[in-house]
């Protein structure tokens, strides 16, 4: 079987539905290694970070998305990008005892999904929804319902090895629905998820719809991709403020800053910070004391 992280689209022939495939490992695999993520957090962001590639795919521009979970007190953020070249990143903040089930683990969360544009001309969009279903791939569908009222459905799966995900989505001149999509979205409701990750993705085609024809398309790299930089850190500290810059002045020199995503560290002299902190005042006109 192909291991290489990628992500496959196909259309049934005869029937106006698309879908998606995707599988990661490397990519996960580097995500899952940037923190040390408790074993009831890391099937959650597995699968959002699959579920968020497949989101992704269908940016038609220069862009990113950004899939969120916020809010609650046991999985306190959790965030997956992709751009347009199937690259991503992702991290997550939780709390201590941590309950078991998804629906209490995003208890009070809301989902956001946020599509930005990186052309000359910025343009960003969002929709926010509760999170209410069983399970993410559920509170997705759910959330595509409501926001671009096209019937799609998500298969998620994650393990240390591998995220994977499927995603059917009715094309948008049938918004309706078939009567065909109602059959295969009930015959897929009781499927093993885990077979998504397990099957080459022809004979998981033909398993899952022997009675369809089905073109798959040639298979597109995905990939981990941090766009962390010296600038942006620099951008970050700017917004800290004079107060939050001398008590990082004051506990290390130089200051070390870690990016959250990747874990590249950054090293900013005391002068440099000196620099920024004056740079702030100035931009504020007035001084804090
Ligand atoms: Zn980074």
């Amino acid at each position: 079987m192909d291991t290489a992280d990628s992500l496959r689209r196909f259309v049934f022939e005869k029937e106006e539905i698309r879908g998606s495939i995707v599988r990661l490992d490397k990519t996960w695999q580097q995500l899952a290694a940037a923190d040390n993520y408790p074993p009831k957090v890391r099937p959650m962001l597995g699968e959002a970070l699959a579920a968020t590639a497949l989101l992704g795919r269908n940016l038609k521009f220069d862009g990113n998305l950004t899939l969120q979970i916020q809010g609650g007190v046991h999985v306190r953020l959790l965030v997956l990008q992709c751009d347009n070249d199937l690259r991503m990143r992702g991290l997550a903040q939780f709390g201590d005892d941590l309950p078991d089930s998804f629906t209490e683990l995003v208890d009070g969360s809301s989902l956001c999904v946020t599509v930005e544009t990186t052309s000359h001309e910025s343009k960003r969009y969002q929709s926010i929804v509760p999170l209410s279903e069983v399970s993410l791939a559920e509170s997705l569908g759910h959330y595509y319902r409501q926001s671009v009222q096209l019937p799609t459905f998500f298969m998620l799966a994650a393990d240390e090895q591998r995220a994977a995900g499927l995603m059917l989505q009715v094309m948008p001149e049938r918004k309706g629905g078939s009567g065909r999509w109602k059959r295969l979205v009930a015959d897929l409701e009781g499927l093993d998820v885990s077979r998504i990750s397990q099957l080459d993705e022809s004979v998981l085609l033909s398993a899952m719809f022997p009675e369809d024809d089905i073109r798959l398309f040639n298979s597109e790299p995905v990939c981990f991709h941090c766009d962390c930089s010296e600038e942006r850190i620099e951008a970050m500290l700017q917004l800290l403020g004079a107060d939050e810059l001398d008590e990082l002045l004051n506990s290390q020199n130089p200051v070390e800053i870690c990016c959250e995503f990747c874990n590249a560290k950054y090293l900013f002299p005391g002068e440099r910070i000196q620099r920024i902190r004056a740079e702030v005042m100035a931009t504020a006109g007035k001084p804090l004391h």
